[in-house]
């Protein structure tokens, strides 16, 4: 449950890079949809790949919107699934940073999406990028779109951003709303501005045991906030999945190395939302309470030693701006 109130699935689906072809998506969706899975997690930055080079897709690699709103579309008319049983997250990206441009988003998202409510909508990144046009703003028409320009921090900022996604609240057009990759003092300022109208429900944050966020995780439990996991299994890393010590807890299960990093999320309370296109793997990620499956206290703790602080997504390009988070 929600600090909004509103129930949401501990386990969803990851879209980002699902599919290169709008088929690729709508199958991995309707697939999702067969083997149970009812919370799926986008982002507003797909358009960036319909302007910019093939580059950009290695590194921004949401752009399923529009083939997720069209596979949730076939799946609720054929009446295998009702809207009221999805859980839709999305996410306003850092170019949309002013009240205005961050509701517009949620809008365009909507239409995309072909739904009329959300369920949760994030800020993507505190941190903000000029406003309204480019995803990644150039400078000096650099197409590398590694060159961010700085913006002025009063017109463009993540409250103003939060504001807007509270706008979208009061007029229904999102159940809850919430913040990504916000550190500890991000959040703190966030939760003490003035005028706040609504609690962050989510910080939607890269977690895995090499990364396992205590003090975050602390800190947000104790305001209330859930914390979620991106990237909770590092990729797929196999410096991680080949582990000996979360071998050795998987074969104590019967469980692949996968499912015991997953479990260890969710005891910890964190929302997991691992991507992956195979209709096999999607079994395996939300197989995760079989009787008999829950870790000890003490194999809890044999997973938080893995933490090395160690993490993958740094978007670094965007360090020299202000309320870089890392
Ligand atoms: P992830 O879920 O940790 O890992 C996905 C990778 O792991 C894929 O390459 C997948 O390959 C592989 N995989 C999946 N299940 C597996 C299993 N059981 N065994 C072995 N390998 C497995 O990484 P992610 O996609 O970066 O993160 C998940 C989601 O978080 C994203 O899709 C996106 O929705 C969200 N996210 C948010 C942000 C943010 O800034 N808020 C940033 C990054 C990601 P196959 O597809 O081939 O199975």
């Amino acid at each position: 449950m929600l600090n909004s109130g509103h129930a949401i699935p501990a386990v969803g689906l990851g879209t980002s890079r699902l599919g290169t072809m709008e088929e690729d998506v709508v199958r991995a969706i309707k697939d999702a949809v067969d083997v149970g899975y009812r919370h799926f997690d986008t982002a507003a930055l797909y358009v960036i790949l319909f302007f910019f080079s093939f580059l950009i897709l290695k590194t921004f690699s949401y752009f399923n919107e529009k083939a997720i709103g069209k596979a949730l579309e076939e799946l609720r008319t054929s009446g295998k699934v009702k809207r009221e049983e999805l859980f839709i997250t999305t996410k306003v990206w850092s170019n949309s940073h002013t009240e205005e441009l961050a509701l517009a988003s949620v809008r365009r998202s909507l239409a995309n999406l072909r739904l009329e409510y959300l369920d949760l909508v994030l800020v993507h990144w505190p941190q903000s990028f000029r406003s309204g046009g480019d995803y990644i703003p150039r400078v000096n028409g650099n197409i590398s779109g590694t060159i961010l320009a700085p913006v002025d921090p009063t017109k463009e900022n993540f409250t103003l951003a939060y504001k807007g996604l509270e706008q979208a609240v009061a007029l229904n057009l999102t159940r809850s709303i919430g913040v990504s990759n916000f550190n500890r003092g991000q959040l703190e300022k966030l939760l003490q501005t003035p005028n706040l109208a609504i609690k962050p429900a989510v910080n939607q944050v890269e977690l895995h045991p090499f990364l396992s966020q205590k003090d975050l995780l602390e800190y947000a439990t104790s305001v209330g906030v859930r914390l979620e996991a991106y990237s909770p299994l590092r990729r797929g890393d196999a410096k991680m999945l080949e582990n000996p010590s979360l071998k050795a807890i998987a074969a104590k299960y019967g469980k692949s190395v996968a499912q015991v990093v997953l479990r260890w999320q969710l005891q910890r309370g964190v929302i997991v939302i691992p991507k992956t296109s195979r209709r096999a793997r999607m079994v395996e990620n939300a197989d995760l309470f079989s009787p008999g499956f829950l870790l000890t206290a003490e194999e809890v703790a044999t997973v938080e030693t893995l933490n090395a602080d160690d993490r993958l997504i740094k978007f670094e390009d965007s360090a020299h701006l202000a309320e870089y988070p890392f």
